[in-house]
């Protein structure tokens, strides 16, 4: 490992470590509310994340406890219309397509993977609607492997912190696995979007209380708290 990634996965871990204290009292991504809820089930957290998809946490979260009131399994949830999907997922963002996109899955879990939610990165990338974000969380949250689930938030505070220099989330996904040691890439994801939900929020952030304010070289941010 060159002195460069050497200091910079230092760094990478004391921050962490900061933020593991810091967000202990924060409100939870809505992930982790889901296992916390309903155990680790793959099915869940998989239908959930599809929920969370251009939608806060805050709206996400009782949309989804409302459908898993319904139906927890695929097969449940094909008993049920779309009309009833989306009475239950409202109001988050493009319900009435989610409902569809829920519809597809289901139908095609039962099909393809015997109802059982499949682990591997290219059999949750060949279901619909499914992405690198989604496809992340369900093996990380889902199943407890170790898998680095990249949104925007943390895509921009490990651009912001300098432990990354990337354009994507995908580059940054790639650039923290080969900085990270296994057991944190989970961590990770969930105290990075604790803080940039509450503190290293998109515009303006919360510098002046931010508990890492000390190591971080604030890359491209313009204005601050
Ligand atoms: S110091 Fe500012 S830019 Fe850096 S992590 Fe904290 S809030 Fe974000």
């Amino acid at each position: 490992m060159s002195d460069e990634l050497k200091y910079k996965l230092e760094r990478a871990m004391a921050v962490i470590e900061r933020l593991r204290e810091a967000t202990a009292s924060m409100v939870q991504p809505a992930s982790a509310s889901i296992v916390q809820q309903y155990g680790r089930d793959p099915f869940l957290v998989l239908i959930s994340c599809l929920l969370s998809l251009r939608t806060k946490d805050s709206t996400s979260l009782p949309a989804s406890c409302r459908l898993f009131c319904l139906a927890k399994t695929p097969q449940q949830m094909l008993e049920l219309s779309s009309g009833a999907i989306e009475k239950a997922i409202y109001p988050v963002g493009f319900y009435r397509v989610k409902a569809r996109t829920i519809h597809t899955i289901c139908q095609d879990l039962i099909d393809r993977f015997d109802a059982q939610v499949p682990s591997g990165e290219d059999d949750l990338l060949s279901l619909k609607g499914v992405g690198r974000k989604t496809m992340n969380l369900v093996q990380a949250e889902g199943f407890g492997l170790p898998a680095i689930c990249v949104d925007v938030h943390v895509h921009r505070i490990a651009n912001r912190l300098g432990l990354v220099t990337t354009k994507n989330p995908d580059e940054t996904e790639k650039a923290l696995k080969a900085l990270l040691p296994q057991h944190l890439w989970a961590e990770c994801n969930r105290v990075f979007v604790m803080w940039g939900q509450n503190v290293c929020v998109p515009i303006s952030p919360f510098c002046s209380r931010c508990v890492v304010a000390d190591v971080c070289p604030r890359a491209g941010v313009k204005r601050s708290r």
